[in-house]
């Protein structure tokens, strides 16, 4: 069984964030991804220029039952955190209307410089999909099972996005996981629905 400090379950943009982060502390991580390659919803995100900030971020703009939840996060990592990432990286960008800002290129862009950030000191296992989790009772650390091997770690992040978009890869094994550790789930709601009108409905609005 291969060992890390930290397994990261999905390399979307929370779990290359979060390798990034890890990565800078000396950890040993693996991220595993399902899909062929990383951050496909980055590239598509923004209509290909990924709305990757805004200049106003603040805690009431989330939904969410908790308003608390997201304060700690977001006083840890600011917009400006990221926008002096981006601009580290020379990635060009504007503003768009109330304040979003968007990539002048294109949101490969910001992949790029995600995957720059973790560098080499991440295992990226793409084509492979977590299946299962169990946390040992000898140590509290995690193995991690996928189609194509088992993995144990001391931290396991789970970062496989919401359930929108399965051909995108989107899974329920987030869910899973946390309704096995004992964590309530709330009903889930379409929030982003992609709509397409053909000529004839078109008409008609
Ligand atoms: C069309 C579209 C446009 C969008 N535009 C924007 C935008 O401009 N700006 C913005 O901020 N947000 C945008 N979003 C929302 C944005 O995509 C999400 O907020 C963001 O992708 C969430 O990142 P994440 O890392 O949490 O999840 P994801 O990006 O979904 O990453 C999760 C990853 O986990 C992987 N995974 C799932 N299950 C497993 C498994 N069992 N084993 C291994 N891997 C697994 C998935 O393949 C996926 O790559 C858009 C979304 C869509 C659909």
């Amino acid at each position: 069984m291969k060992e890390f400090d930290v397994i990261i379950i999905g390399a979307g943009a929370a779990g290359l964030m979060a390798a990034a982060h890890a990565t800078k502390l000396k950890k040993s991580v693996l991220l595993i991804e399902s899909n062929k390659s990383p951050g496909r919803k980055i590239i598509i995100s923004g209509g290909g220029r990924c709305n990757f900030t805004n200049l106003e971020v603040d805690s009431s703009f989330y939904v969410s039952k908790n308003k608390h939840f997201v304060k700690s996060a977001l006083k840890q990592y600011t917009n400006w955190d990221f926008i002096d990432l981006v601009s580290k990286y020379d990635v060009k960008y504007h503003e768009k209307t109330l304040g979003q800002l968007f990539c002048n290129g294109t949101s490969k862009e910001i992949l790029n410089m995600l995957l720059q950030e973790i560098g080499k000191s991440a295992q990226i296992n793409c084509d492979e999909r977590v299946s299962e989790v169990l946390k040992t009772e000898e140590d509290g650390s995690y193995e991690v099972k996928t189609n194509r091997d088992l993995y144990r770690a001391k931290k396991l992040i789970v970062a496989c996005g919401g359930l929108s978009m399965p051909k995108m890869g989107a899974s329920d094994i987030g869910y899973k996981i946390a309704r096995q550790f004992g964590h309530k789930i709330i009903e889930t709601n379409p929030a982003l629905v992609s709509f397409t009108a053909d000529e004839d409905l078109k008409k008609r609005v």
